[in-house]
């Protein structure tokens, strides 16, 4: 019992003579430390899929098929968790601020184009229950559940969309659903509050085989020709907002489940 207290006196004097004496030294070694445990105790599991999920959303990996096997469990708590929901708000915050910034004139031709997947319509209860990306995209099992019509709105990317209303500017859904699909997506928007737009826009027949990157930028110039102005633009993939007439400003939104071209 009392060799203990005898001990813990032996060490802290140790520790004291040592921060004294060599305190340059000892910093240098705690610095040393940070990068390989990414903070002040034990390792930090899912650190390379954090550093993944980076690179995915800064388009630094492109054209990848499925989130890796081992990113799953990562994936799925930061979509289900805050942070989704926080990466999205830091982003229709700065979209807000961008468009409340403007001088607007009233004639009817600012539009913001909204992308629908992950973008205004989340498929999260998909993705929940197929492995969050780690499985290859399965065209028949999504279009079973976007033909259900019950995807859920994005909560901050609806609170823009009501936002950018009370501006006068005119909303233009662009998507890669299918004309096929105009009905169920037209309902589903609706349902979930987006109830009025200027224009919904799906990937006809004539872009069959053309990237979204291609087909979006057509798009976007047919309504620039038209004489709209595109005062922001926002989607959830690169190719909703690189390419030609983007718009004033771009925002993009997190997706680390899927990558289209
Ligand atoms: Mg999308």
């Amino acid at each position: 019992m009392e060799i203990l207290p005898v001990a813990l006196v032996f060490f802290l004097a140790t520790i004291v003579s040592t921060t004294q004496g060599y305190e340059p030294v000892l910093t240098h070694h705690i610095h040393l430390l940070k990068p390989k445990t990414g903070g002040a105790r034990g390792s930090v599991p899912g650190l390379s899929c954090l550093s993944w999920r980076l690179a995915v959303e800064t388009n630094n990996i492109i054209n990848w098929k499925k989130v890796p096997a081992e990113c799953e469990g990562y994936v799925g708590h930061y979509m289900l968790g805050h942070q989704y929901r926080k990466d999205s708000k830091v982003v229709t915050n700065e979209a807000w601020l961008h468009a409340k910034s403007l001088n607007l004139t009233k004639d009817g031709k600012n539009v913001w184009v909204f992308d629908i997947d992950e973008t205004t319509l989340s498929n999260l209860p998909y993705y929940a229950v197929n492995g969050f990306g780690t499985e290859l995209y399965n065209a028949t099992s999504f279009n079973e559940w976007v033909l259900k019509g019950i995807a859920p709105a994005l909560p901050e990317s609806l609170k823009l969309y009501k936002k950018l209303l009370t501006l006068g500017v005119k909303v233009v859904f662009l998507t890669g659903r299918g004309e096929d699909q105009r009905n169920v997506t037209s309902t589903n928007l609706k349902n979930v509050g987006y109830h009025t737009w200027e224009k919904l826009i799906l990937k006809g027949s004539a872009y069959t085989g053309k990237t979204s990157y291609v087909y979006k930028s057509a798009e976007r110039t047919k309504l620039v020709k038209r004489g709209f102005r595109i005062i922001g633009n926002a989607g959830d993939q690169w190719s909703d907002i690189l390419g030609t007439n983007v718009g004033n400003r771009t925002f993009k939104l997190p997706d680390p489940i899927y990558y289209i071209s």
